[in-house]
């Protein structure tokens, strides 16, 4: 088996060089061949040496998923749709904006949280993505995109939910923010959780980058209907949490995400009940349009409703913005990625899990 650089951060690239007999210190050298320069053939990383080339055909390979679909909307919104294994494909959506260029990564084929309004949710869980499978998509998108530094800010906010799946997040994190691969700072790099308040922690202790939390509605009751994993790490504790990792957040705010469904959670006295908890923790509000699909039995709030929910929290002092609605056409939206996921039977298995009270 040969191992995918594409999955090695710098302390696992050195291990790899080092039962090779190679010194450590070649690991940035490789490193800036293989996510600097996109380099995937190692006979023209012609400053390595020989033996080291020849070693590294034999034992490493540099592979991102491929790619199955490519489209492009008029907005410059491009999604890809990648494929990870002989039975699933997975969404990364580009997102071209003056100043920045963001990268929407999927974290699992599918996921076991199954939000009410979400379409990645709906098509049940297959895996998680491996750290070669979440850096390929960064790793390709700069490829296609080409120019200096096209990726310059990572969302991971496509399929999946990450702080499910730390184990690989992590290395796929630290790869990002090397400077010898991306050279990301951390707080051009968001993770979004669902509330996942473990996972939270692990990734304020071990990778802390910017983060984002799905909350979507002011109280327990709408939030567990909406967001079922809240049955287990109810909005108290998760409140908590997320002072907790301000501690040591890059930034000092948290990004509350809340998608905007018409009559469920966008009434007025919804926003009077958020002004609250904006005032327990340092955060923004980032408001998110619904975005349909088929069968989902929701519908986004009129843009006019929209705009009240936004007044009234500014009115009691919170920075709130409106996210753009892009890419819609090609259904690149937040929470419309689909992907192609098999067995969707695994879903009810963790399901069970995750709704266990403890
Ligand atoms: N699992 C993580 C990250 C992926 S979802 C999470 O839930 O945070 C990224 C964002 O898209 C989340 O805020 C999610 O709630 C939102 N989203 C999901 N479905 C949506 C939809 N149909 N319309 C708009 N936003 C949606
Ligand atoms: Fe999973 Fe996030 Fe979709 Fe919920 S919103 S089902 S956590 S991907």
């Amino acid at each position: 088996m040969r191992v995918n650089l594409l999955g090695l951060d710098a302390a696992g690239l050195a291990a790899f060089l080092g039962t090779r007999g190679e010194k450590p210190f070649r690991a940035r050298q490789l490193m800036q061949w293989v996510h600097q320069r996109r380099e995937d053939e190692f006979t023209r990383m012609t400053d390595l040496a020989k033996d080291l080339r020849a070693k590294l055909q034999q034992h490493a390979v540099v592979q991102a998923p491929a790619i199955v679909g490519d489209s492009t909307a008029a907005d410059g919104t491009r999604k890809w749709l990648l494929k990870v294994d002989g039975a699933n494909a997975v969404d990364a959506v580009f997102i071209p904006e003056s100043a920045r260029g963001t990268l929407c990564v999927s974290s699992q084929a599918g996921c076991v949280l199954d939000c009410a309004f979400c379409s990645t949710g709906k098509q049940g869980f297959n895996r998680n993505l491996t750290t070669a499978e979440i850096v390929g998509q960064l790793w390709l998108a700069n490829r296609l995109l080409g120019g200096e530094r096209p990726v310059t800010n990572v969302v991971l906010m496509g399929m999946g939910e990450p702080l499910l799946n730390l184990d690989n997040v992590v290395p796929a994190l630290r790869l990002m923010l090397d400077d010898n691969a991306y050279g990301l700072s951390r707080r051009r790099v968001t993770v979004s959780t669902s509330g996942v308040i473990p996972g939270m922690d692990r990734l304020r202790d071990e990778c802390p980058v910017a983060l984002a939390v799905s909350l979507h509605a002011p109280d327990d009751a709408l939030r567990n209907r909406l967001v079922p994993v809240n049955r287990k790490y109810p909005m108290r504790d998760l409140l908590k949490a997320c002072e907790r990792y301000l501690e040591k957040a890059p930034r000092d705010f948290i990004t509350f995400e809340y998608v905007m469904l018409d009559g469920v959670n966008d009434g007025d006295a919804q926003a009077r009940k958020l002004a609250g908890i904006a005032e327990r923790v340092s955060c923004k509000f980032n408001l998110i349009p619904f975005n349909p699909f088929a069968q989902s039995g929701f519908e986004r709030s009129p843009a006019e409703r929209i705009r009240r929910f936004a007044e009234i929290l500014q009115a009691k002092g919170v920075t709130v913005t409106t996210r753009k609605t892009r890419g819609d056409a090609i259904d690149a939206a937040c929470g419309q990625l689909a992907g192609e996921v098999a067995d969707r039977t695994r879903r009810s298995k963790t399901l069970r899990v995750v709704e266990a009270r403890p």
